[in-house]
């Protein structure tokens, strides 16, 4: 568990709130895709970042 957050202090937690470049109205969140840790657009679920 500690490991899963300081992934999320790294790169997820950067990209997280930030607008989705890709529609440029949603917000980045923070959700499991594809049984993974990811940053996706709360808008257009396009994913930003993803962690294996
Ligand atoms: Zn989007």
């Amino acid at each position: 568990m500690a490991i899963t957050e300081l992934r999320e202090d790294g790169v997820l937690g950067r990209l997280r709130g930030e607008t989705c470049p890709a529609c440029g109205d949603g917000t980045l969140v923070v959700e499991t895709y594809k049984d993974n840790r990811a940053v996706v657009c709360e808008a257009c679920e396009t994913p930003r970042a993803q962690l294996w």
